[in-house]
């Protein structure tokens, strides 16, 4: 049984990006004869934009996607975040962490791929009291490797990379690392196919899913679109919502950035037409084994 998923975090519209990650794990769930669910991400209330999910979930539709099962959203299932992270606590493998970023920048002396590596201080000192507390996972030196569906061999040390990652926030937020893993899990999620700004997360995400006891599924990371200055297509790089009055065109768009080639005289044929074909033609293996292509704005 194939299970997928599209996970957006509702801090805007969708724009081209998004909807590549989304077409990509639409054709490869439904190639496989597999459901396809949409989760939204929207954990980080502050940086959510009001309206923003529902947004999203019109957009979708409007480009014909149908996913099966109702919509699951994060900020309905912090319990189910808190019993893994008590199951962690019962492990002993996390720990309280009352550091602000400011004493993290002053002790520490090395750097990771997400910026410094936290000094384990308070794994060995007391914590303040009347701090607001953060969350933190044990992490070692033992590499953590996968094959990835596009980019091969994936390969990380969590403990020199990344160091001791959070779980739990200090404002009480728990972290996109835990939340993910645990709705993955939850959902039965077996193929994880996204785009490759998030490759330097599984590692971490493998790493818990082996602590917490869970299967790890099959990722596929697909290139993620920029702009000239080689900046990621997001909100913060101010990329264009996406016209739904354009569907076909961008669909087309999408199949092609995806290294699928679908005939030019169907850029534009009914929507319908062109998902036929791209159901029809679907190839994982032509997708780029590259983590970002530059489209012209
Ligand atoms: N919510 C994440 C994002 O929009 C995606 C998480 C995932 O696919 O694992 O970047
Ligand atoms: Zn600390």
């Amino acid at each position: 049984m194939y299970v997928g998923r599209f996970a957006p975090s509702p801090t805007g519209p969708l724009h081209f990006g998004s909807l590549v990650a989304a077409v990509a794990s639409f054709c490869e769930a439904k190639t496989k004869q597999g459901k396809w669910l949409v989760r939204m991400e929207d954990l980080d209330k502050p940086r959510e934009i009001k309206g923003a999910a529902d947004t999203i979930l019109h957009q979708l539709e409007a480009f014909g996607f149908e996913w099966d099962d109702t919509v699951a959203y994060q900020s309905q299932r912090s319990a189910l975040y808190a019993d893994a992270l008590n199951q962690l606590n019962h492990k002993q493998l996390i720990y309280p962490c009352t550091c602000t970023r400011k004493e993290v920048a002053d002790s520490s002396t090395a750097f990771g791929i997400d910026g410094r590596i936290y000094p384990k201080t308070c794994l060995y000192h007391p914590i303040k009291s009347d701090t607001a507390i953060a969350w933190r996972i044990k992490t070692d030196n033992s590499a953590v490797s996968f094959h990835d569906d596009i980019q091969q061999l994936i390969q990380q040390n969590i403990g020199q990379d990344v160091g001791d990652f959070i779980l739990k926030r200090a404002d009480g937020l728990f972290a996109y690392q835990l939340a993910v893993v645990v709705d993955d899990a939850v959902q039965g999620i077996t193929h994880i196919v996204r785009g490759a700004d998030l490759l330097d997360s599984t590692p971490r995400q493998i790493y818990l899913q082996q602590q917490l006891g869970f299967s790890t599924p099959q990722y596929a990371h697909v290139p993620v679109a920029a702009n000239a200055n080689g900046e990621k297509l997001s909100k913060q790089t101010l990329a264009k919502p996406i016209d739904t009055a354009t569907t076909s065109q961008l669909l087309y768009d999408a199949l092609c950035f995806l290294g699928q080639q679908p005939p030019s005289s169907s850029k534009n044929a009914p929507l319908n037409t062109l998902w036929q074909w791209a159901l029809e033609h679907w190839a994982i293996s032509t997708i780029p084994q590259t983590k970002q292509i530059i489209i012209a704005s």
